[in-house]
């Protein structure tokens, strides 16, 4: 299983991640952030696969996956 975090301040809401995950995996938050964007966000961890295609098209590399090992977690 991964963990997708997004950095919710940092994201400008450009939608590049939500094109591009295979999955259809993330989707832009109803919520702003304090710069007035609406930032990404994870749907469902459990559909991620750890492809990593998110974080590489973000522009702002907002995004980190990690791997979730069973009390443990490492980089992916
Ligand atoms: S790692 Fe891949 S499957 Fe997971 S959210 Fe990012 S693009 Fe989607
Ligand atoms: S690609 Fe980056 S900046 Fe654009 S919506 Fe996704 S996380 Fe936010």
């Amino acid at each position: 299983m991964f963990r997708v975090v997004i950095d919710q301040q940092r994201c400008k809401g450009c939608g590049l991640c939500v094109e591009f995950c295979p999955q259809d995996n993330i989707k832009l938050s109803s919520a702003m952030n304090q710069a007035g964007y609406h930032p990404a966000c994870i749907i469902s961890e459990e559909a991620c696969t750890g492809c990593q295609m998110c974080a590489l098209m973000c522009p702002d590399v907002c995004i980190e996956i990690y791997r979730v090992k069973a009390e443990a977690e490492v980089n992916a």
